[in-house]
């Protein structure tokens, strides 16, 4: 969808003012990338008006080409309809607050029950969460090793398919335990049936959640959008939670979801790490599929795992050289918890279409501090002291070759030169990478 709008907007640049007909030239590549995108047609032909309306209501201001303007109407109006933000939750108190998820086999509610169950307790919450999906044992299994994971209580019944009994004694438990908050991961079907919709207006009506989400995989496009609104006539929705947005390059059923449910999409899911579930921002995706890439997330991202305290001892450090390898692995786990760099450079502007295909792994970092990890303290402050002899007890301990270490000794060594030289070299280079 990105590259379909910026090929639009080119051509609308360069001509001196918005008129009927070039509004409309553009509206109709727009309805078609809208269309190519998988948004529901509804939703394209409404939406295609309003920013007509929109653009011919528009002063051309002298500082904007056309295009620019256009894209802002554009924008605008992408965010209203993907609008207004609503990722609050309602808790009641006293609790236990249940959180009910419904969605279709395979959409995510497992994973986004471990990943808010997460969140939750990060923002100081104590939830439980409840097996309520008793199609499979692994279903079970899956929960309660997320649970693990995460140190957050799972409450299971292997000796039951009652799904109905199993949300009522996992609220009880919650509330024996003392957990203010109930998660309920329900039973998926591949389509929607009855049978399923039964089930899950059953567990509603037992548990009578405070919140229902339905939890949509962004990456069936329409097809999400159409089990919405099923379920959306079945149960009563508070909101979406759509997931696999990171592969999600159309950006279909985010589009339209919101209008064709009504109902506000809470959460997104950018993949499948337990901390990837972010709140959703209807401006932010509007210029992300727009192409402009995401830098306010990225600055947030950054900014909540970069405490400017150490990042000023970091900089001392480096200024003196006296950097050392478990320096580097603290940035590195950092750089992880980030959500890796290639993410954090694909919400770039002007970079992410580039690094398509291009993905680097987990594996070199885990290589690296497997290395790290069999190290002395004295070697990590210390890599000069690295002698053959300690090469090859490390390269055994890691399980790597010896020129492994040394490369990754050298690598290291050329760095802290290169940051010791922009250190002391004015607060330019650095000062600028202390603010991220
Ligand atoms: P359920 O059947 O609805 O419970 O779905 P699961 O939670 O078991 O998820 C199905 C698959 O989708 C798993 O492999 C998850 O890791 C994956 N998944 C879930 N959410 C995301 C996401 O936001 N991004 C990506 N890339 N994968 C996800
Ligand atoms: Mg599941």
């Amino acid at each position: 969808l990105t590259d379909k709008f910026n090929t639009t907007f080119k051509k609308l640049s360069g001509r001196g003012r918005i008129t009927e007909a070039n509004v409309s030239d553009a509206m109709n590549e727009v309805r078609k990338a809208l269309l190519e995108a998988d948004v529901n047609y509804k939703v394209v032909k409404q939406f295609c008006k309003d920013v007509k309306q929109a653009a011919m209501g528009a002063e051309v201001i002298n500082s904007l080409k056309p295009g620019q303007l256009m894209v802002k109407i554009v924008q605008d109006e992408l965010t209203k309809l993907m609008g207004p933000e609503d990722s609050n939750i309602f808790f009641v108190s006293p609790g236990p607050t249940v959180i009910l998820l419904a969605g279709l086999q395979g959409s995510g509610k497992t994973t986004t029950a471990a990943k808010l169950a997460y969140r939750l307790k990060k923002e100081g919450r104590k939830p439980m969460m409840v097996a309520v999906d008793l199609q499979r044992p692994a279903a079970i299994q899956q929960l309660q090793t997320l649970g693990e994971q995460i140190e957050v209580p799972v409450h299971c019944d292997f000796d039951t398919k009652d799904a109905v009994k199993v949300s009522k004694s996992g609220v009880k438990e919650a509330k024996k335990a003392g957990c203010d908050t109930v998660i309920l991961d329900t039973a998926g079907r591949l389509h929607v049936d009855d049978e399923l919709m039964t089930e899950v207006s059953n567990v509603a009506k037992a548990t009578s959640p405070h919140q229902i989400y339905l939890v949509c995989d962004a990456m069936i496009g329409q097809d999400a959008v159409n089990s919405a609104k099923e379920f959306n006539n079945r149960l009563e929705l508070d909101g979406v939670i759509l997931t696999k947005l990171d592969g999600d390059a159309r950006g279909g059923a985010a589009l339209s979801v919101k209008a064709v449910t009504g109902k506000p999409v809470k959460f997104i899911g950018l993949g499948e790490k337990i901390d990837n579930l972010e709140h959703f921002h209807p401006d932010r995706m509007a210029s992300r599929i727009l192409g402009m890439g995401d830098v306010i997330t990225l600055v947030e991202k950054a900014q909540e795992q970069f405490d400017e305290k150490e990042a000023e001892k970091m900089q001392n450090k480096m200024a003196k050289g006296t950097f050392g390898l478990d320096d580097f692995l603290k940035q590195m786990a950092k750089i992880r918890k980030m959500g890796g760099l290639m993410s954090m450079l694909k919400l770039m502007p002007g970079i992410g279409n580039k690094l398509e295909g291009l993905n680097m792994d987990d594996k070199e970092f885990n290589r690296i501090e497997g290395i790290i990890h069999s190290m002395t303290p004295a070697e990590r402050s210390e890599p000069d002291m690295l002698n053959p002899s300690r090469r090859r007890r490390i390269a055994a301990g890691s399980g790597v070759n010896v020129t492994d270490v040394a490369g990754l000794v050298k690598q290291f060594r050329q760095s802290r030169e290169m940051m010791k030289m922009m250190a002391s070299g004015g607060g330019g280079g650095l000062g600028a990478m202390k603010g991220m």
